[in-house]
């Protein structure tokens, strides 16, 4: 979409630029707005809510308004506690969620399947949480990789002989413990953005996300490539950590673009699938299989992740199939890592002898 348009504007000479940037950003505008929200009964129910904060019989604590119009208890978020006020419910949230499910109780009675409301699938809130599935896997899958880091750890450090300087035989152990800090952190940000979607957890769930996706990238090639020496490891890391760094500045500092975020990280995903399956397809390593099963069950998974269906029952979509697919495969992974640990401790332990 944006290369077709840059096509076009450069045909049209510069000094429509102007008026090429003005017509394609109405366009946008126009994307932006889904189905949904542009509903006509959909924007009376929201324009009644907000003048009277209550839909039907139903009123909502965050709309209470004195007869000047004002909020009755000072600003909704000097009425949260402090632990809540991140998730900024306000009266507009509530007026647009029970809208919306209104909405589609309306449309499921006419036999008319669910659309998207800014952007967003209708979800149905459990105890608070925008995407209660997509939340729990999250949270699994962040244990998974807990769990698969520390015995990783305790393997090496306990089970494994160590050098006489007390470091491992293993030369990957401290490239493996940044890629399980940054796994943890990328599931801790993606349960906070899935249960709440504002700017700010939607700004730290893309981030880490793609810190992750970029330093597996680096890992990937790394180890597929027995990188040992310093500088080698320098030359493959720094041009990746420039793009992943810029990307991560780009998103923070100039626009949250989803479209072109998605297309960076499938890039990067699918080029790290395909080191390691290249790599299996050559190695001699006794625990390939894992890899091979990681990857094909990882480029499987992302087909999920690019797939975007309407949740079945208001709670699991594509998106949250992805996370749940994650769980496995993160289990299996952990293991390879420590399968890899326990044969290049043993080659190495060979040499020494
Ligand atoms: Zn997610």
């Amino acid at each position: 979409m944006f290369d077709y348009g840059g096509i076009i504007c450069q045909k049209m000479g510069n000094r429509y630029w102007i008026i090429c940037g003005l017509v394609f950003s109405s366009l946008f505008r126009v994307y932006e707005a889904s189905a949904g929200d542009s509903d006509p009964l959909y924007r009376a129910c929201i324009e009644q809510c907000e003048k009277t904060g209550c839909i039907a019989e139903r009123c909502f604590s965050h709309c209470k308004f004195s007869p000047d119009g004002s909020f009755l208890d000072g600003p909704w978020y000097m009425q949260e506690p402090l632990y809540l006020r991140w998730k900024q419910w306000d009266c507009q949230s509530d007026c647009r969620y029970h809208c919306m499910v209104e909405r589609e109780k309306e449309r499921a009675e006419l036999d008319l399947g669910p659309v998207k409301y800014h952007g967003k699938w209708p979800f149905r809130h459990f105890y608070g949480f925008q995407e209660p599935i997509s939340v729990a896997f999250s949270v699994l899958n962040l244990l998974m990789h807990y769990h698969g880091w520390r015995s990783f750890f305790s393997l090496l450090y306990s089970k494994f002989p160590l050098k006489r300087d007390k470091s491992p035989f293993y030369g990957y152990m401290g490239l493996w413990n940044i890629y399980g800090l940054l796994s943890v952190n990328s599931c801790f940000w993606s349960a906070v953005f899935h249960s709440r979607d504002v700017n700010l957890t939607k700004n730290l769930e893309c981030s880490s996300g793609v810190a992750l996706f970029g330093y597996s990238l680096i890992l990937a090639i790394i180890r597929s490539f027995n990188l040992k020496d310093d500088a080698a490891r320098v030359m493959v890391a720094a041009p990746l950590i420039a793009f992943t760094t810029t990307h991560i500045l780009y998103l923070n500092n100039y626009k949250i673009d989803y479209g072109w975020n998605n297309k960076v990280c499938t890039i990067m995903i699918i080029a790290q699938l395909l080191t390691w399956s290249i790599w299996a397809g050559l190695t001699k390593h006794p625990s390939r299989w894992k890899l091979w099963i990681v990857v094909v069950g990882g480029g499987l998974a992302l087909r999920l992740k690019i797939l975007d269906f309407p949740p079945y029952q208001g709670l699991v979509d594509a998106h949250a199939l992805w996370h749940a697919s994650s769980v496995p495969l993160t289990y299996i992974w952990w293991s390879f890592i420590k399968d890899d640990a326990n044969y290049i401790t043993s080659i190495n332990l060979k040499k020494v002898k």
